[in-house]
């Protein structure tokens, strides 16, 4: 891929963290917005209640940082110059299913088999 090109995706998946941090914050302080109106309240459902808020809180910032991560280490591998490169069989990764999952670490045949495979992989390195 030519340094172009590699910039090109770098401000794609810059623009994408920078979004995706924001939604993190916002998240967030939707949260314990919920949580601190929830405290006026003394009943017997509030605690169940700010359990559920903090169930919310918890898997969308999971899924967030998860995300983000996903992000960063697309960026880094930008930095090693092995963006764009199937982490599976080593083949190039279409340019069109970097522009539609810019992330994207496998291509299409190998990104399936490695979800069919993912219960078998997580057995094997027990
Ligand atoms: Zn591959």
């Amino acid at each position: 891929m030519d340094a172009q090109k590699l910039e090109h995706f770098r401000q794609l998946l810059t623009e994408q963290l920078r979004q995706r941090t924001q939604s993190a914050r916002e998240n967030q302080s939707d949260a314990l917005e919920f949580a601190a109106n929830d405290d006026g309240v003394k009943d017997v459902a509030d605690q169940s209640v700010k359990d559920v808020s903090q169930e919310i809180e918890y898997r969308l910032s999971e899924r967030d940082s998860q995300a983000i991560a996903d992000i960063d280490q697309a960026l880094m591998r930008i930095d090693e110059g092995t963006y764009g490169v199937c982490a599976r069989c080593g083949k190039e990764i279409p340019e069109r299913r970097l522009e539609a999952v810019p992330t994207a670490r496998y291509d299409a045949e190998c990104q399936s088999i490695v979800e069919q495979n993912k219960g078998e992989d997580e057995h094997a390195t027990l």
